[in-house]
């Protein structure tokens, strides 16, 4: 196993520095908590993967992808390798669409990350292209919280037909309820648009500048919820590693969606969450974090299909949550 691991330990001297600016995933180790996911990196699961989405399923959305330009995503995935596992997956926008469409997927909800003032204007203008492109791609935009203009930023991607927005705690160095993101919470408030936000606590990593879990607390997501009931806020990883809490969450509040993204694949150490998909089917949805994995891209699919879940809860868990949250097909 340390042979396998070896090349992916962060080591200066041997691993480059990813060539864009990652500033908040800038490698400065900081202390972690013991329960951290990534305090060193995974190797990948060389699992065998499937040729097309199960027959028996229903339209399948896959509510959490990621499409970058091709320098960040060179980027993330060389800080991926470093710091968190072997990407089996390194496809560009073009090949990441034709890959899930073509495997039977029906529907791709595109994420992707500002990790820097002054540039969301311009990935928000690429992802928007794509999704024009692409009838079944909804594309979500992003913005660098407290940016100059972070406001007019998501009113012009909103105009220019994106559904929604990402932002990544860990990566963007916020924590949920910092003042900077008021405007944001105001913007897509008053749009209607859904807003998925890594704000659990894992994976962290010493590749994060920042431990996340001085950033990220369910309380923290709790207040947002409570100071602004109209915003959708829809929490990746169903919270990890917080998930008995964001469980009780979702029972408390009707504006908290989770995306069960990474977590059914039994890659990440965690305790068995397959009850919690049982609590409030409407309020969780399926995402893979394609194309970033370390096993196969339908793991989590087929992992989910074998979990005796009812036809109900499966169609809601697969598409039906992700189409009402995002506006799909209506
Ligand atoms: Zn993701």
């Amino acid at each position: 196993m340390a042979a396998t691991l070896s090349p992916f330990l962060p080591s200066a001297a041997a691993v480059p520095d990813p060539p864009g600016p990652l500033p908040c995933a800038a490698a400065l180790p900081v202390p972690l908590p013991a329960a951290a996911m990534l305090a060193r990196p995974l190797p990948a699961l060389h699992d065998e993967e499937g040729a097309r989405v199960p027959e028996a399923f229903p339209e399948v959305v896959d509510a959490h992808v990621h499409l970058f330009p091709d320098r960040l995503f060179e980027a993330i995935w060389a800080w991926f390798e470093r710091w968190g596992w072997p990407i089996r997956y390194p496809l560009r926008t073009p090949e990441v669409i034709e890959f899930l469409l073509s495997r039977g997927v029906g529907r791709i909800v595109a994420l992707h990350y500002a990790h820097k003032p002054g540039i969301a204007r311009s990935m928000n203008a690429y992802v928007a292209g794509i999704a024009r492109l692409h009838p079944r791609v909804t594309g979500l935009a992003t913005v660098f919280p407290g940016e100059p203009g972070a406001r007019e930023i998501l009113e012009d991607a909103f105009a220019d037909g994106l559904r929604g927005v990402k932002l990544h705690c860990h990566v963007q160095c916020f924590a949920p309820d910092d003042d900077a993101l008021h405007e944001v919470y105001a913007a897509c408030s008053e749009a209607g648009l859904p807003l998925v936000m890594h704000a659990g606590r894992e994976p962290s990593s010493p590749g994060y500048r920042v431990d996340p879990h001085s950033l990220c607390a369910v309380g923290r997501v709790e207040r947002v919820l409570r100071d602004h009931p109209r915003l959708r806020l829809c929490v990746p990883h169903l919270g990890a590693d917080e998930f008995a809490e964001y469980a009780a969450l979702l029972e408390r509040h009707d504006n908290l969606w989770l995306d069960t993204t990474m977590v059914l694949a039994g890659f990440l150490p965690g305790p068995d969450v397959s009850d919690l998909l049982r609590v409030r089917p409407e309020r969780v949805l399926y995402g893979s974090d394609f194309p970033n994995l370390p096993y196969a891209w339908d793991r989590e699919l087929r992992r989910l299909g074998g979990m005796g879940l009812s036809d109900e809860v499966r169609e809601r868990l697969l598409g039906g949550t992700a189409r009402e949250l995002f506006g799909i097909g209506g």
